[in-house]
């Protein structure tokens, strides 16, 4: 039987200080983001392709319910260190619920730049409820960027969006937990793509683990993007990005060639997946595993199914799939593509018949 030897859980920088940039004790800014579940799917494999193992690294399960903790802690910790007294990102919810999280329990100032009515409410009531200076711009997350990265040169305030190199630091520390857990590498790793952080910062972890002697084989990474916002996919900037998953509703990603390193050094793909297939699995996960996760995270399994129909995958593969937020971020989501309550009156023999059991 395995051993594990049972310690205080004390947030991600602690956990893997060795592959992290140094931080001092007193400056450690957590809410003991880290430490997710990975989940085996229990029904959803055998609908799809019964031969392969998948799993779902459930991100929702962060602190702000998305796996942007990771790296705002380590960012949010090194500003501290550095005696910043605020920060600022742009973003299409996550990055800023999160921010404002962290700037909240480090004491300092938050400013957030979000584009007009193209974020989930659950977002935007974070980033309000933790005291954050909230930006609504008429323009789109990729505009809104560049203003905040002017604004940071220029005026001594942090940016903790994912060009900010401890964003992906500490991001990459999902994939540690994902081979700590398996004790091995999966084979193949899917993760969406929007800024295309996240899948820059996966790869980094499996490959410094790989030096480390901790595992001897790498995954190959798949990313998908939404079919309406698929720059990497189409390999050119797209002006206007639309889909419903705003979280990736992005057209122009910071980390482009680094994806396509990720991609090509692995020996994976990034492809696109249209909104109508994602909201499928959106509603699957959430049914058949009793997963409640974003739009965005569920182009995951929507994905697979896509290339699993095509014959990809062997038998005995290990998938795992990154469930980037929580559902609860976007209710109305979940109410939009749901059946409707059923008006019952009050009594019993209604409730009888509007359960089936009585005819
Ligand atoms: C930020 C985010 C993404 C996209 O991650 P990138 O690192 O920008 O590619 C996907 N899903 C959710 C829920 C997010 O918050």
């Amino acid at each position: 039987m395995r051993q594990v030897k049972q310690v205080k859980y004390e947030g991600v920088i602690k956990r893997y200080r060795d592959f992290l940039p140094y931080i001092k004790e007193k400056h450690i800014i957590t809410i003991l983001e880290g430490n997710t579940p990975l989940i085996k799917s229990r029904n959803i494999h055998r609908l799809i392709d019964p031969k392969i193992d998948i799993y779902f690294k459930f991100e929702g399960l962060n602190p702000t319910g998305s796996f942007k903790d990771r790296g705002m802690t380590v960012a949010v910790s090194k500003a501290i260190s550095e005696g910043s007294k605020a920060v600022i990102c742009a973003s299409t919810g996550n990055t800023s619920a999160s921010a404002s999280a962290y700037a909240a329990r480090a004491g300092i100032k938050s400013f957030v730049l979000i584009p007009e009515g193209k974020i989930a409410t659950g977002k935007l009531s974070q980033a309000l409820v933790h005291g954050s200076t909230v930006m609504q711009i008429k323009g789109n997350f990729d505009e809104a960027l560049v203003i905040a990265k002017e604004i940071a040169n220029e005026y001594g305030v942090t940016i903790v969006n994912s060009v900010n190199p401890y964003r992906l630091e500490g991001q990459k520390t999902a994939s540690f937990e994902v081979m700590d857990e398996l004790g091995r590498a999966p084979d193949y790793h899917i993760v969406p793509v929007g800024n295309a952080g996240n899948i820059t910062a996966y790869w980094n972890g499996y490959k410094e683990y790989y030096k480390a002697g901790k595992i001897d084989r790498l995954p190959k990474m798949i990313g998908f993007q939404a079919a309406g916002a698929a720059p990497i996919v189409l390999n050119r900037v797209i002006k206007e990005p639309h889909t419903i998953a705003t979280a990736i509703r992005i057209g122009n990603p910071a980390s482009w060639q680094k994806a396509i390193a990720a991609r090509d050094e692995s020996g994976g793909l990034i492809e696109a997946v249209t909104d109508e297939e994602l909201l499928k699995t959106y509603s699957m996960l959430a049914q058949k595993e009793g997963i409640f996760c974003e739009p965005a995270s569920a182009i995951t399994l929507a994905g697979l199914i896509k290339l699993s129909e095509k014959g990809y995958f062997k038998k005995g593969d290990v998938c795992v799939l990154t469930l980037t937020g929580h559902g609860l971020k976007d209710p109305q989501n979940a109410i939009n593509v749901s059946k409707e309550p059923i008006a019952v009156p009050c009594d019993k023999l209604s409730v009888l018949k509007a359960m089936g059991l009585w005819d």
